[in-house]
């Protein structure tokens, strides 16, 4: 066992997000020692979430600023788009964008909480068209882990029994909440298009359970839930791990580099104290990265040894490529209809009630679209409370100007797509040679470019989100945007994955299908880099069932080689 600070652990975690904190509450339920490394400041979200503050009392009204691109009450403390002294650069005519949360949780604080699973096609999808690569894992193999992980994190929908919405067992979800009026008018439209809205998976407690509180439909999710309502690992997983006894969490650690040791085993880690700038070294008998996609493959390409000059674990040559995110596109109107409706509480979480899962797949079969894969739209529909940029486009001033806004409040509707990108040659990231952050650490370098597929793709959304807001009767907001001018950039939203991939074949992936690299026996990874393809459903359900899957296997082993020893 290595020790740290009078600790002694046998696993160090790399990370608290969705991966890391998954990681560390399996581990250590198991009763496995575990160190976990975290480079963000420690987070308290009973204390600091800001869930009832009103944004006139926030400087320019709570509204997004560079420092905090979500508003002053986004939950993100030490990142967004770009964290101080730790810059990342873009080849030429590369757009890519990166999301990064420097706090004890990373992303999951302040993450939509959308959860749909993967299909059985989304798994296998070059044998399912012959596109792209297939996982070395099926949706039947992963099926019960998905129940268990949605029942641990508390997911509330439904099992409309579509082809994009495989049905969890029964028992294991949450009861949706009721869609609202725009959310009923918007489903009536699509049926009236042959097209279904059915109820959003989140993972949001409509009951109370363990001592999480049931959500109480009156705060923005996006600043955190201190009352253990919307998922994060800061609410659960990490406080539970921390019961147990075998969690030492070291936040502020900001980890530049894994060691090789002799028998090619990871040796340890050293990172750096964000608070002294001094380097620390930590012994390690198992290694797990999850500090989020692109964050563990810079880690991997910074790990520079004899037997690996390319980056450590990266014999294949593939740490950083086949990097993906989903799709983002936007379409949006209003309904007139809807003008001077009563002003009343929508009750409801503050996301979407209802999404528009993808319905091409018999389409695309028959040779009638010109894209693969597919996409969903999200709704953004509901009286949400008041805040900047409410006027809209009302001119005036006055007595006039504020009856239109109240007139006009509750009738504008937005539709976002989110889509399925392909893998490709054109998408990846490396280390910039030329530019280390303020902790001495080379900085990763984005290569962006989108395809035809993509663009064909949201000309696709285009055309069908603008036919299913006229259906509602909706007038459309600049209907004559082109796809290339609607598609969002690289990473915009926030779904990147696939820099670590897993596979049957070493020499084309960097992890096997437990997250263990092939080359580095004692090292895994547990957070998105694992994915071989990034099927149009938000990634975090499956980044939390693989870990939940790939650790407990790990527990497993441990405690089998342990019993062993015990026995010998
Ligand atoms: C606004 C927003 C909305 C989102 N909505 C959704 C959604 O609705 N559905 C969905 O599926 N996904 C959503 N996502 C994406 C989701 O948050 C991520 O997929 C998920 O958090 C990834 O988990 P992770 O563990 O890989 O990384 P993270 O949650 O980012 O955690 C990584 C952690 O590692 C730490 N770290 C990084 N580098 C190092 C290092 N070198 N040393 C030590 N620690 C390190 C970070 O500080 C961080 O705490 C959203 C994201 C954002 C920002
Ligand atoms: S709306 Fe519900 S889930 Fe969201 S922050 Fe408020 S209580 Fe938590």
């Amino acid at each position: 066992m290595a020790s740290f600070d009078g600790f002694e652990y046998e696993v160090i975690v790399v990370g608290s997000g969705a991966g890391g904190g998954m990681a560390a509450h399996v581990l250590t339920e198991a009763g496995i020692k575990v160190l976990l490394l975290e480079a963000g400041r420690d987070y308290d979200p009973i204390t600091e979430t800001p869930m009832f503050h009103q944004n006139h009392d926030a400087p320019l009204r709570g509204t997004s600023t560079s420092e905090k691109n979500f508003g002053y009450y986004d939950a993100t403390v030490d990142g967004g788009w770009q964290v101080p002294g730790e810059p990342y650069t873009q080849a030429p005519d590369s757009r890519f964008m990166w999301w990064r949360a420097r706090m004890l949780g990373g992303r999951t604080n302040h993450w939509g909480r959308l959860v749909p699973r993967f299909t059985a096609a989304d798994f296998k999808p070059f044998s399912t068209d012959g596109v792209g690569t297939d996982w070395p894992v099926d949706y039947e193999e992963i099926a019960p882990w998905y129940d268990k992980c949605e029942a641990l994190i508390g997911v509330c929908g439904d099992n409309p029994g579509l082809d994009d919405t495989p049905s969890s067992s029964e028992g294991v979800l949450l009861p949706p909440p009721k869609p609202r009026v725009m959310e009923l008018l918007l489903k009536s439209a699509c049926e009236s298009l042959g097209i279904a809205a059915v109820p959003m998976r989140r993972a949001i407690l409509t009951q109370p359970k363990d001592d999480r509180q049931a959500c109480f439909w009156a705060t923005p999710c996006g600043r955190g839930c201190a009352v253990g309502a919307a998922f994060q690992t800061t609410t659960s997983l990490i406080p539970w791990a921390r019961k147990t006894g075998n969690l030492k969490i070291v936040t502020n650690a900001m980890v530049k580099e894994v060691h090789l040791g002799d028998a090619g085993k990871a040796s340890g880690l050293t990172f750096v104290n964000r608070l002294n700038r001094e380097n620390v070294r930590v012994n390690a008998d198992y290694v797990i990265l999850a500090a989020s996609a692109c964050e563990t493959a810079r880690l991997l390409l910074n790990s520079i040894s004899e037997g690996f000059p390319n980056g450590l674990a990266n014999s294949s040559g593939q740490v950083g490529r086949n990097l993906m995110d989903s799709l983002g596109a936007g379409v949006s109107g209003h309904i007139p209809a809807l003008r001077n409706r009563p002003k009343y509480n929508e009750d409801g979480h503050t996301g979407n009630h209802l999404y528009i899962p993808w319905w091409g797949r018999e389409g695309q079969k028959n040779g009638e679209l010109n894209f693969s894969r597919g996409y969903h739209f999200e709704v953004g529909a509901w009286f949400s409370s008041p805040s900047m940029g409410i006027a809209g486009a009302v001119d005036g001033y006055g007595k006039q100007a504020k009856d239109e806004i109240r007139s006009n409040y509750g009738t504008n509707i937005g539709l976002s797509l989110r889509g399925e990108m392909l893998g490709s040659d054109d998408c990846y990231c490396e280390i910039d040679e030329k530019t280390v952050d303020q902790w001495g650490i080379p900085v990763l370098k984005f290569h962006w470019k989108w395809s035809e597929q993509e663009l064909n793709q949201v000309a696709h959304g285009l055309k069908w989100g603008r036919k299913i807001i006229e259906a509602m009767g909706g007038v459309i907001n600049n209907p004559d945007r082109t796809a290339e001018q609607a598609i969002e950039a690289g990473g915009q939203i926030i779904h990147e994955v696939g820099t670590t991939r897993m596979g049957d074949d070493p020499s084309t992936s960097v992890c096997n299908k437990w997250g263990q690299t092939w080359d580095v026996e004692n090292l895994y990874v547990m957070d998105g880099g694992v994915f071989v393809s990034n099927p149009h459903k938000n990634c975090t359900i499956t980044i939390l069932t693989l870990a939940m899957r790939n650790a407990t296997r790990l527990a497993e082993q441990l405690r089998a080689s342990k019993e062993q020893k015990h026995h010998g």
